[in-house]
């Protein structure tokens, strides 16, 4: 079956690309005919895993490469970015996807534990944001006036408005994501550079995975879903190939929920 998205020809750079969304948007946009950056962390278990996505793109008669980097330091983004338009040339798409949780009770919180999450899920989206943004506005030719001149998607979270007990620095992190994102999207959009987020709410991926890998872990989360069942990495990448696309050629400074209604504070259903 043809895929409804058509991104042939683009080239998109996802980071943490070797798993759980990541992977599953990096899949998606190659289905969606984009070349594709799958970044994964520097160190052999992200590779090994980093290289089995590519390989799945290629099996399935996709193109995509390698690169590693860790995306909270600011020479390996700009290296990333470089081989990256080294091996496809012009860049199209940034999906900055890759993130992490540490939680903690705030008396015990270490200043590690919070900057650690604060460098790689807001910091690391600011330095490849603005990579992106410099090779946007660098790129000759210019692409033709009724396109885009490039697509920023941030993997925000539900938790950019659900406040988040015991993870308030992964809470903070995507609040922040939420206003870059948005700042980014106003600063950008007079040179024709899109800027929109995805949200997941509970996607069934290993940051999780102790929310979803028992009967009663998952009982209990489903009683935050109104729409009755965990989300998979391919119902966000469906949403990122639609933002990447240009379908979506006149949204930009959105955040599109992909939660199955879990902003919609389904405990006030028959209460309150
Ligand atoms: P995951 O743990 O499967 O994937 C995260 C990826 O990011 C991994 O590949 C990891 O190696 C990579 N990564 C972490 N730090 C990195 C760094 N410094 N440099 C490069 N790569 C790095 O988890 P996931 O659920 O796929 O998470 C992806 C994104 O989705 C994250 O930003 C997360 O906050 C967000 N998210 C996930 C959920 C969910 O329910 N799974 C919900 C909301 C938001």
């Amino acid at each position: 079956m043809r895929h409804a998205v058509d991104l042939s020809g683009r080239v998109a750079i996802v980071t943490g690309a070797n798993s759980g969304i990541g992977r599953g948007v990096a899949l998606e946009l190659a289905r969606a005919g984009a070349k594709v950056v799958v970044n994964h962390r520097p160190n052999q278990d992200s590779e090994q895993r980093g290289h089995a996505v590519v390989q799945d793109i290629t099996n399935a008669g996709g193109q995509a490469v390698a690169i590693a980097a860790d995306i909270s330091r600011e020479d390996d983004v700009e290296q990333l970015f470089r081989a990256a338009s080294n091996h496809f040339q012009d860049i199209d798409i940034l999906v900055n996807n890759a993130g992490i949780e540490q939680p903690a009770p705030i008396q015990d919180m270490t200043l590690a534990q919070w900057q650690k999450v604060i460098d790689t899920n807001l910091t690391g989206q600011f330095l490849c944001a603005r990579a992106a943004a410099r090779a946007f506005l660098n790129r000759t030719p210019k692409p033709p006036a009724e396109a885009a001149a490039g697509k920023i998607i941030f993997i925000s979270s539900v938790h950019e408005v659900i406040p988040w007990a015991f993870q308030s620095n992964y809470a903070a992190s995507k609040g922040g994501v939420s206003l870059l994102m948005q700042s980014l999207a106003q600063e950008l959009a007079p040179m024709k550079i899109r800027v929109n987020s995805v949200a997941p709410g509970a996607i069934r991926t290993p940051i999780n995975a102790p929310a979803w890998n028992t009967p009663e872990a998952l009982a209990s989360l489903l009683k935050l879903i109104p729409y009755g069942r965990i989300g998979e990495p391919e119902d966000v990448a469906r949403a990122v190939a639609w933002l990447a696309s240009d379908d979506s050629d006149y949204v930009t400074g959105s955040t599109l929920f992909v939660d199955g209604g879990m902003t919609l504070y389904p405990e006030f259903r028959g209460a309150g």
